[in-house]
């Protein structure tokens, strides 16, 4: 059923009131926060869009013509879409550094080894302000499976430059870890093409 003019009139009435007290709530907000930091994300959960938001992440940094330095952690193949992409970028720096899953290498003393050699790639930048931005990708699970000390670990990134942004990916991130972060996003799973049989798509999945 259609509304009267005068009904129109009143919910738009209704929706501007509505809107003056949202912008005062909003505007109170952003007066509120004035710090200029560096800051700590960890984007974790079992949906799809982790390493996604890290790389978008990344394409605004870059846009504002920051350093970017990437680590890639268990992962191993080097023929990406997104390291094709931002590899070529001059203020990108790209590291691959893992060797595949645990239960593909079956053997942790090998991941171990792996993961600190891993670890030291993204401690130097860890230590360099020059980076404006970090993204360790699939970090969580050199902690999850004790691959690196975490203490070790929390203590680098509390450590790192006032102003450096670093973004940690993954499942499963530890407790302490999204304590130390200033945001924690979990990206839930819903549904996946996957599970309905689609095979990872280019430009898409990977
Ligand atoms: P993406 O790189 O696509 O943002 P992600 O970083 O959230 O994914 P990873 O665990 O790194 O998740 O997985 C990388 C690959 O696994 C991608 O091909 C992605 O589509 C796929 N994937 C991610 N989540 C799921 C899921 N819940 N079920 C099946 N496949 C998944
Ligand atoms: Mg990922």
């Amino acid at each position: 059923m259609s509304l009267t003019p005068e009904q129109i009139a009143e919910k738009n009435a209704r929706h501007a009131a509505r809107m003056v007290r949202k912008k005062a709530v909003i505007d109170a907000s952003i007066a509120r926060a004035t710090e200029d930091r560096g800051l700590l994300i960890v984007i974790t959960g079992n949906g799809k869009g982790k390493s996604t938001s890290a790389f978008g992440t990344m394409a605004r940094a870059l846009g504002y013509g920051m350093k970017v330095g990437v680590c890639q952690f268990i992962k191993s193949r080097t023929d990406t879409g997104e390291e094709a992409f931002f590899g070529k970028n001059p203020n990108v720096e790209w590291h691959v550094l893992g060797d595949g899953f645990t239960w593909e290498t079956q053997n942790r003393e090998q991941d171990i080894a792996t993961a600190e050699r891993g670890w030291a790639v993204a401690t130097r930048m860890l230590n360099d302000p020059g980076y404006q931005l970090v993204v360790l990708d699939e970090l969580t699970y050199l902690l999850k499976y004790d691959y690196l000390d975490s203490d070790m670990v929390l203590d680098t990134l509390a450590n790192r430059p006032d102003m450096q942004h670093v973004i940690v990916t993954g499942r499963g991130a530890p407790d302490a870890l999204n304590e130390l972060a200033d945001t924690v996003s979990i990206i839930a799973d819903e549904k996946h093409a996957y599970r309905a049989g689609v095979k990872a798509q280019r430009g898409i999945d990977l």
